[in-house]
């Protein structure tokens, strides 16, 4: 942890790549392969790229980058990484960090990079060691400057910003529940937006748990109205920015999503020129 705070001063940021490098090994072994290609737009249309995957799912929190990344991570046999995720393993964990982080969590803030770094370091280390390559992003980077460390460290090909109306989004968490034993997400809201000023109406069937979910059901402490509502607002503070970080970059996919998972999973994939993929995965499966 020292390493790492000394490793985030802006004045030894090279340390600081070194450092984060180390849990990125695997997939930096390629990098300078890769560099020109990614110098120029991301090629949407070759998925496969001579090492793997390295993506990031942007977007304001209920959205769904977990349930997308985690569909294409399946498709893509890539890891699919949730800084949320670590931050919650942590919290259910009885270590020194676990009071601190649900205080800063359960207001709707964001934890400090350092910290972020840390669980980050580790959950890349310990796939690396089971032989993982390549990552789906979830969550993370949400400061420019957890951006900038990551673009110092490693190349992302390709960034997904998945977008939806603001009051579908607040609905969306509210209705989220989590199976206690499985680890599953499902959502309890049935969405029923008009189209108004312009927006289009949407709507979204609820996605029900089995029987064998339905009675461990919990809901996330962060996921109440008051604290959604400063999450929206923390995200538009400091993670929007990120957006404009990568579309200089020219990797931004920016990617409204038309309805719930059976409108929107096919249109992701024909966006992303991995319906095709699909189609040959199951033929070979
Ligand atoms: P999520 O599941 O992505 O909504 O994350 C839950 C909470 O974990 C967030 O509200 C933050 O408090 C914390 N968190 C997750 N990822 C990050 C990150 N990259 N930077 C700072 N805090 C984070």
């Amino acid at each position: 942890m020292a390493a790492l705070t000394r490793l985030l001063k802006p004045s030894s940021s090279s340390s600081t790549s070194l450092l984060f490098r180390r849990s990125l090994s695997t997939t930096t072994a390629a990098v300078s392969e890769i560099q020109s290609q990614h110098h120029q737009s991301p090629n949407f249309s070759d998925p496969k790229p001579s090492r793997n995957f390295q993506w990031v799912f942007l977007g304001c929190p209920g959205v769904g980058k977990g349930t997308y990344a985690s569909r294409l991570s399946n498709l893509l046999g890539v890891p699919h990484i949730a800084t949320g995720d670590l931050v919650r393993e942590e919290l259910s964990s009885s270590g020194p960090l676990s009071r601190q982080l649900a205080e800063i969590v359960n207001q709707g803030k964001l934890v400090s990079d350092e910290i972020i770094f840390d669980l980050l370091s580790k959950r890349l280390e310990a796939g690396e060691s089971k032989g993982e390559s390549g990552f789906i992003l979830d969550g993370f980077p949400r400061t420019i400057r957890q951006a900038e460390i990551l673009d110092e460290v490693t190349e992302i090909d390709l960034v997904v910003n998945l977008k939806l109306r603001e009051d579908v989004l607040v609905e969306k968490c509210l209705g989220r529940r989590i199976c206690s034993q499985c680890g599953k997400g499902f959502n309890v809201a049935s969405i029923n937006a008009k189209a108004e000023n312009g927006r289009p109406g949407m709507s979204m069937a609820p996605l029900l748990p089995p029987p064998h979910c339905a009675s461990k059901l919990i809901t996330r402490a962060d996921d109440t109205e008051q604290v959604v509502q400063e999450r929206l607002r923390v995200y538009n503070e400091k993670s929007q920015p990120v957006e404009d970080f990568y579309k200089n970059q020219g990797k931004l996919m920016e990617f409204d999503l038309p309805g719930g998972i059976p409108e929107s999973w096919p249109k992701l994939l024909e966006a992303l020129n991995l319906d095709d993929y699909e189609v040959k995965r199951s033929a070979v499966a």
